[in-house]
């Protein structure tokens, strides 16, 4: 389904797992794994103890045509399907198999618009996830992702965040940045080596720590007839309370309750899809 990549130390120790593309065209973690890959096969990386599973490309075929998915949301059915009835559910069931054998888990995607910003997700706010997420280069961290998909009830959570969460892992999403930019290979990169030598996996001088701003998640707007957003919001620009933030064309505008930020606004959604977030504060 995919291909992976196993280095054991062949010591005790952590076994991590590092995933990318997910979504088929975010390339940036795929391009960082493999470099490291690539190191660890020449030698001139060492491995130091435990072991580390990369799965550079998670979703191939949606890698192969530059998109998402094929069928459906990889990251919105991350469990185990009884009967999988689509590319994604298919791939679904191997990845599982993957987090139930790893302790920590690094998932690395990247998104949509030149000169997004780099931030990560923390959806499980626990004492190992907070570690883990101190470990990647970004200055702004996202929390509260289940809990505004439980109130709006629209479309199920079943990310592989939520999956290594319900089965005891570590786990958190690393958003390295616009898909194409070498600045997001170069985040996805420091993510993947600090993580290994913190875990004492391979044989670097220490990990750096990074402090983050942790931003609250509140809500999502889905799109749901034609419109464009008001203006050319990027990724966590401020918002004031009354401000229009998209208009649809039968004159219907939604507007912000209160001052905070806009996440992740997607200007090419399409009618069904995930439009952007808001965090409030
Ligand atoms: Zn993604």
């Amino acid at each position: 389904m995919f291909n992976k990549y196993n280095f054991s130390s062949g010591k005790d120790g952590l076994h991590i797992l590092i995933l990318g593309g997910v979504h088929g065209n975010e390339v940036a973690g795929t391009i960082a794994q493999r470099k490291i890959i690539r190191q660890l096969e020449t030698g001139k990386l060492k491995m130091k103890s435990g072991s580390v599973t990369f799965v550079p490309v998670v979703n191939e075929a949606a890698h192969r045509n530059d998109t998402r998915f094929v069928d459906v949301n990889l990251n919105r059915v991350v469990r185990f399907h009884q009967n999988p009835s689509n590319n994604e559910e298919r791939i679904a069931n191997c990845l599982v198999k993957e987090i139930d054998n790893c302790d920590f888990m690094l998932d690395l995607h990247s998104t949509h618009c030149e000169g997004d910003t780099e931030f990560a997700f923390i959806d499980y706010n626990t004492a190992r996830n907070r570690e883990l997420l101190s470990l990647v280069p970004v200055k702004n961290a996202l929390a509260g992702w289940p809990e505004i998909y439980a109130k709006n009830g629209a479309i199920a959570d079943y990310c592989t965040e939520r999956y290594a969460y319900l089965n005891n892992k570590a786990g958190i999403t690393v958003e390295c940045g616009y898909h194409k930019s070498p600045r997001a290979v170069d985040v996805a990169l420091n993510s993947i080596l600090n993580v290994l030598t913190h875990y004492g996996i391979v044989d670097l001088p220490r990990s750096k720590r990074n402090e983050q701003n942790v931003i609250n998640m509140s809500s999502f707007v889905v799109k749901t007839s034609a419109g464009k957003l008001s203006r050319n919001y990027q990724h966590l620009t401020k918002i004031k309370k009354g401000e229009v933030l998209a208009r649809y064309d039968n004159g219907e505008n939604i507007v912000a309750e209160a001052d905070g930020y806009i996440i992740i606004p997607n200007h090419n959604a399409n009618i069904g899809d995930e439009w952007f977030y808001l965090g409030y504060r």
